[in-house]
């Protein structure tokens, strides 16, 4: 297999340990490169999340506060809220836009919205979850994934057979 070159980056050089994603052989370098853009979404995501949706809200629950109210359920259902739906932007969060990754459905390619995103998403609320899964994803699929019949795909590569739908890399191999 180490003549085969990467179905990605076509280097047959880089495919002496060669890792599976998706169930196809790439290259280490075009592997980590895509786990390390999902992860860097995640803490950009994690960032944006805390700062300046943080700072709106804890803004408004300030306000709130002033005023009387008990701010605090609704600032927890809020930042949940956005962390559950975040890709359901077509299938971006604002981490994911950044990092050129997107959501898609795993048997039409279609971009996810926001039911998709909260199916894939609510198991990150668990503590510890976001580590774990970092630590497992490196196949492709991460958990959620599953329930959400979602994958993440690198918008680079999308019409690879690596990334595109089973339908559309079945019709590749013929
Ligand atoms: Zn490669």
């Amino acid at each position: 297999m180490a003549d085969t070159p990467c179905p990605l980056c076509g280097s047959a050089q880089k495919m002496k340990r060669p890792r599976v994603l998706y169930g196809h052989q790439v290259c280490r370098r075009c592997w980590s490169g895509f786990i390390t853009r999902r992860q860097l979404a995640w803490i950009v995501d994690v960032f944006f999340l805390q700062f300046v949706v943080g700072f709106v809200l804890g803004f408004i629950a300030a306000l709130m506060a002033r005023d009387g109210e008990p701010p605090g359920l609704i600032l927890v259902a809020a930042i949940y809220g956005v962390l559950f739906f975040k890709d359901g932007f077509a299938g971006h969060s604002f981490g994911k836009w950044i990092c050129g990754v997107q959501v898609v459905d795993r048997d039409s390619g279609e971009p996810a919205g926001f039911g998709r995103s909260f199916l894939r998403n609510w198991i990150t609320a668990i503590p510890f979850m976001p580590l774990v899964i970092a630590l497992t994803m490196n196949k492709g699929p991460r958990m959620g994934d599953g329930m959400a019949k979602t994958r993440v795909i690198w918008k680079r590569y999308r019409d690879h057979p690596v990334f595109s739908p089973p339908a559309a890399a079945a019709k590749v191999f013929e």
